[in-house]
């Protein structure tokens, strides 16, 4: 017999890019229920606790805070829009706080009043050559997010940041690593799919450097994707099972990679992609200042998600995970509980879904899925056998 919960997010420091993998876990696993409360805007008040709480649940003051991790301005090369339009247009569609990601530099400009910048850069790599060799067709792209930067360690000063070449794939992503670990940041590995980029492998070796997020949708990205968003978002999916399935654990973001804002429908009209925004988000349980939204992401308690809103995501220290979705209208909802190998444990209709483990599971995670199609992905709960410990 062995069951014991480790919810691995909660040991993670919300330092930096220490190392995620299981293994670096201590014996003693503190439990936890991120969460339980609500969206800022348009929800209802949190429901009750489950019918088995945590033995230190966090704070019920804290809300989820509605944050994008993704996203370019006209500092960036290929987009136009000045940073402040962009920041804008998020605090207009509900946004609590906005990474902006331009191409290779670090933007600072000051938000509009309610919204918080979250300091950050996608550093880019785009490159007709590396080893492996990318398939007939494409590219090595290697493009790694540093979140929650630290501009005031940017020795460019906002300008371009050079990232030395590395001709192989592990170390030019590695490059990038150490850029965002001297900036202060937190790594993020983006739209892994894209040009094949990264395979589980390359995950894994990043996280032990430091990688913590894997962006399993990219809205942009994933429209363009030939067997259309949904496959693109299932095969992020396997992957980031993949990854968890070796008992590495990195959590999961769905973001916009927007572009585009009053361009969109010009470029549209034109026949060319719009890289729109307020497509794919993640919701943190936080305070709302930049710490606390570190600190809550690096613990793992938010969600991703392309629509669908969650007020409760609890996970308790027998193993058991409960949801509670915010119906919108009359929408049915599907949640799938998922295990090691990408296994369906199980799906159950309604909006309070629970599962309780048996303990062979490996780890738990839920999908909901909303009758229109929208999902969200909650963060893996990762269980333990005897044999481990
Ligand atoms: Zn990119
Ligand atoms: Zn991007």
């Amino acid at each position: 017999m062995w069951l014991r919960l480790a919810w691995l997010g909660a040991l993670l420091s919300a330092a930096g890019c220490g190392p995620p993998a299981a293994s670096t876990a201590p014996d003693r696993i503190p439990p936890a229920a991120p969460s339980a409360s609500r969206a800022e805007k348009a929800m209802p008040p949190a429901p009750a606790p489950g019918p088995a709480p945590s033995p230190t649940p966090p704070p019920q003051s804290l809300g989820y805070l509605k944050g994008q991790t993704h996203v370019h301005s006209a500092r960036s090369y290929d987009a136009h829009t000045p940073p402040e339009q962009v920041l804008e247009f998020y605090r207009a569609h509900g946004y609590d706080f906005v990474a902006l990601t331009d191409h290779n530099r670090v933007t600072v400009v000051e938000p509009p009043s309610g919204l918080l910048l979250v300091p950050g850069v996608e550093l880019t790599q785009n490159s007709a050559v590396c080893e492996p060799k990318p398939a007939p067709g494409y590219r090595c792209l290697f493009h790694l997010s540093g979140l929650f930067v630290d501009p005031e360690q940017d020795v460019a000063h906002g300008e371009k940041i050079q990232i030395p070449f590395h001709p192989g794939r592990l170390d030019a992503y590695r490059s990038e690593v150490e850029i965002v670990r001297k900036l202060g940041g937190v790594a993020v590995l983006n739209h892994p799919l894209f040009h094949f980029a990264a395979d589980a492998r390359t995950v894994r070796a990043l996280a032990e450097d430091g990688v913590r997020f894997l962006e399993i949708v990219n809205a942009s990205l994933d429209a363009q994707h030939p067997a259309g968003a949904r496959d693109a978002e299932d095969r992020s999916e396997a992957l980031w099972d993949e990854v968890l399935s070796s008992g590495t654990l990195v959590y999961a973001l769905a973001s916009d990679d927007a572009h585009h804002f009053a361009d969109a429908a010009d470029r549209v009209r034109h026949g060319k992609f719009a890289y729109v925004g307020d497509r794919a988000f993640v919701m943190v349980r936080a305070e709302k200042n930049i710490a606390s939204v570190r600190a809550a992401m690096l613990a793992g308690r938010f969600y991703a998600s392309t629509g669908v809103v969650l007020d409760r995501v609890d996970a308790v220290d027998d193993g058991r995970v409960t949801l509670h979705v915010v119906a919108d209208g009359a929408r049915r909802y599907v949640t799938r509980f998922v295990g090691k190998g990408g296994k369906e444990l199980a799906r159950v209709e309604g909006e309070s879904p629970s599962y309780s483990p048996h303990g062979d599971e490996g780890y738990v995670r839920a999908v909901v899925e909303g009758s229109a199609g929208a999902r969200a992905w909650t963060q893996p709960v990762m269980l333990r056998s005897a044999k481990d410990r």
